[in-house]
């Protein structure tokens, strides 16, 4: 099963989708840090395993759109 977000292999239901590791604990960092990026390109960078890294706003934008949930963040 694959993280809907980046597409790397995922390890279960994270925050109510499918997500890997690394996205998890993205999503953690930034819903409990309370974190706002923004995205130097027009907002529609592709996400994948390899290029996840490079736009932290697209891969916020990314989680909230397959559905990753705030209200889980203190799982
Ligand atoms: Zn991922
Ligand atoms: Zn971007």
């Amino acid at each position: 099963q694959l993280c809907v977000v980046c597409g790397d292999s995922s390890s279960g239901l994270h925050y109510g989708v499918l997500s890997c590791e690394a996205c998890k604990a993205f999503f953690k960092r930034t819903v409990q840090g309370n974190i706002r990026y923004v995205c130097s390109s027009d907002g529609k960078c592709e996400i994948t395993k390899k290029a996840r890294r490079s736009c932290p706003a697209c891969r916020m934008d990314k989680c909230l759109t397959m559905g990753m949930l705030r209200e889980g963040s203190s799982l």
